[in-house]
């Protein structure tokens, strides 16, 4: 059954505070937008915590993000969301968002794009990074055009990240798991670095994707995400004797006439 304006305002504010309080957003940091038809765009406002709004704080604005109805400003990002929905018509609600370590990897210049985990790559594929765009310009979005058919999540360089989906709850949830697939890679590097799945596993859960009623739009390409096959000889391991290490570091000083 479709819900009614009113709970689709509530479940905007139960989604702010969520991110509220998982850490993802700080100040007046972050936007939730719904298309709530062909005309109209439910929004949260700029200038005010996400975690702490009432349903009434929202504002409708049109297609070409003029406000028509409520009392507060419109969000300064509202151009990324209506380019979203402008090129995904199967989209309903656009989150954005500072989770932390997602963000990290945003301002590393890092994408999230190593086939590492199941459920990431079924429900995903991979995270791509967009260039960076100054915040409240036409530039944010430009460089994200290139993904947004493809791809429900998108990593912002040097800002943060952004994911929308086929209703509000979903494209938050999608925000949960890019931010908890961050940890997880984060703490792979520290732990001796990820062990990347070759590509035939991959391509196994990209065919299973059908059985598990996931909606997607991207296929598994060259590099999206990265198998094991694909990944720079940098960080392949060898293994040398203390001894080799030893020869190798005396030949390297001798060479520079250190010794
Ligand atoms: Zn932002």
């Amino acid at each position: 059954m479709l819900k009614t304006e009113q709970q689709l305002r509530e479940d905007v504010v139960q989604v702010g505070r969520w991110m509220f309080d998982k850490g993802w957003i700080a100040a007046n940091d972050g936007n939730v937008t719904i298309r709530l038809d062909d005309d109209r765009i439910l929004a949260t406002p700029t200038g005010v915590s996400k975690g702490m709004m009432h349903p009434r704080d929202l504002l409708l604005c049109n297609l070409r993000g003029e406000k028509i109805c409520g009392d507060r400003e419109c969000t300064t990002e509202m151009a990324m969301h209506l380019t979203i929905y402008g090129m995904r018509p199967d989209i309903r609600s656009v989150v954005h968002a500072h989770p932390p370590v997602a963000t990290g990897f945003a301002a590393a210049g890092r994408a999230l794009d190593i086939g590492l985990l199941p459920e990431v790559i079924l429900c995903l594929g991979s995270v791509p990074l967009a260039d960076y765009g100054l915040p409240g310009t036409p530039a944010l979005t430009e460089g994200m055009l290139p993904y947004i058919p493809k791809y429900d999540a998108l990593l912002m360089a040097n800002h943060g990240v952004v994911c929308y989906a086929e209703d509000v709850i979903q494209a938050f949830h999608r925000m949960e798991t890019v931010e908890h697939f961050a940890r997880i890679a984060l703490v792979a590097e520290l732990l001796g670095g990820p062990k990347v799945l070759p590509r035939a596993e991959i391509q196994k859960l990209f065919d299973s994707r059908a059985r598990y009623h996931v909606k997607v739009h991207n296929h598994f390409e060259p590099g999206c995400p990265m198998a094991a096959e694909d990944m720079p000889e940098v960080n392949e391991k060898i293994e040398i004797t203390r001894g080799q290490l030893l020869a190798i570091i005396d030949e390297a000083l001798k060479v520079r006439g250190v010794c």
